[in-house]
């Protein structure tokens, strides 16, 4: 080899280098501390002991109800016996809504009961129920085409999901039909909503969640019905005969609720008003045990604060876990916690909310660089397939804070069977395993500990309006 020659393989070789070195490198002594978190996470894990005490001894913890009460007093204790130097609740005035008695069903061309589930803050139906002719559409955009022959009808949207990889952009993209459809539908004087449930599994499994109505219309009674009734009525309609439902919704509203967010700090030994926020909601809807939504991101975040603690480190900056109240029907736990305490610094927020099965990886929104620095970070996470970063991240608690421009992330899982479960009856322990359960926490407690830990701090996002 020449000289030159040989100056330009260096050249070439540095340039290699160059291109695919990390923007921080990780030292031996992150990965000890990494393999530790981790192999305490595989080996020790109490995840699914705490899940399990919160979905099998507690229950559903919808806001309000005796159960969110229970839940919160017994995360705190927990946080306490597990050693955690700071934990505290904080009061939340929450909506409270019971669904009362409920029941519909087809009564004319065909007699057939529906399998429904009121939709969270809907209105009941007058005494004895109502019945009326229904109108089939499938999206918002087609309502208003046809509105000219809704009056005096009950609006049913009937859109499937799709079942797979991209069921949560499904989701995503139906969602709106159920939170300002039964208002849309009202506009143009109908007397009641029905929505094909927004889940994917057809086991004849009404799928909840919330709506919202619209000051100046009429509220009025809304339920999601099993897919099956959907295709029935579709299958009748198409047929050319009228079909007419009854149905009887007990559901009310009552005065709001005294709640709680409940949070734990284990304090920063350098930089303690530095904090990096962990966190999951606590309450969930009253069908099932809330296990999958979002009793697991609980148990994830409640976990990786344990190990923690256990390790006897003391992290440079503030690891703050928040278990939020009132995600499902309200946003008041998020709310108020930016209230609180959006003043304080928030290097990065984290959520866990998307289920229990395994996870592959975090979404990160932050300045430019933080993608960079989160692959960096969770390559260390190959081993449990959770490296993968996508270039967008939050959750709906902690999106208050983007008025602050705080990096927010989110604990991604794999959702493939997430919305056969998610808030519906089925939405119970069975359906978590607890091998998943420690990989998120391994993946979580490495990440967290990272990010209070290093000098660096994420790239923060420029602040943005509040909704
Ligand atoms: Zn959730």
């Amino acid at each position: 080899m020449t000289k030159t020659m040989k100056t330009i393989s260096t050249l070439l070789a540095v340039a290699c280098l160059l291109a695919t070195a990390p923007l921080f490198a990780q030292t031996d002594a992150e990965r000890e501390v990494a393999a530790r978190l981790a192999g305490g996470a595989l080996i020790d894990g109490k995840a699914w002991d705490k899940l399990a005490y919160l979905t099998d001894r507690i229950g559903h913890r919808l806001s309000g109800s005796e159960g969110l009460a229970k839940a919160v007093t017994w995360t705190a204790e927990e946080f306490k016996r597990d050693g955690i130097p700071k934990v505290w609740t904080e009061e939340v005035m929450v909506p409270h809504w019971v669904r009362g008695k409920e029941a519909a069903r087809i009564v004319a061309p065909v007699e057939w009961d529906l399998a429904l589930l009121a939709l969270g803050g809907s209105v009941g139906t007058p005494e004895g129920g109502i019945t009326a002719e229904v109108i089939e559409v499938d999206s918002l955009e087609q309502l208003n085409e046809r509105k000219d022959e809704v009056k005096g009808k009950i609006v049913l949207f009937n859109k499937a999901i799709e079942a797979g990889f991209d069921a949560k952009y499904g989701y995503g993209s139906a969602v709106p039909m159920r939170v300002v459809g039964p208002s849309r539908a009202a506009r143009h004087g109908a007397v009641g909503m029905l929505i094909r449930s927004l889940g994917t599994a057809d086991f004849r499994l009404p799928h909840t969640g919330t709506l919202r109505y619209e000051d100046g219309l009429p509220k009025i009674p809304s339920a999601a019905i099993a897919s099956e009734g959907a295709e029935l009525i579709h299958r009748l309609l198409a047929s050319g005969d009228p079909v007419k439902v009854h149905m009887e919704l007990g559901a009310k509203t009552l005065p709001d609720a005294l709640s709680h967010n409940v949070i734990a700090d284990i304090p920063g030994r350098e930089k303690p008003e530095e904090i990096v926020l962990i966190g999951g909601h606590l309450d969930s809807w009253d069908v099932g045990q809330g296990a999958h939504d979002d009793g697991a991101g609980c148990a994830i975040v409640m976990e990786v604060m344990r190990l923690i603690q256990k390790s006897g480190m003391k992290p440079r900056r503030t690891i703050r876990a928040v278990l939020f109240t009132n995600e499902e029907n309200g946003l008041r736990g998020g709310r108020d916690y930016e209230k609180r305490h959006g003043h304080e610094t928030h290097v990065a927020a984290i959520e866990s909310d998307s289920g229990g099965a395994e996870p592959v990886g975090f979404g990160v929104s932050a300045g430019e660089g933080g993608v960079a620095m989160i692959e960096e970070i969770a390559s260390m996470l190959e081993f449990i397939d959770a490296h993968r970063v996508a270039s967008r991240g939050g959750g709906a608690d902690i999106s208050p804070l983007r008025v602050h421009g705080v990096p927010l992330m989110n604990l991604r899982q794999q959702s493939f069977n997430y919305f056969d479960y998610h808030h519906t009856e089925a939405d119970t322990l069975d359906k978590i395993n607890r091998q998943n359960l420690n990989k998120n926490v391994a993946a979580l407690a490495v990440m967290t500990w990272l990010l209070a830990e290093r000098e660096e701090t994420l790239p923060r996002n420029e602040p943005q309006e509040g909704d």
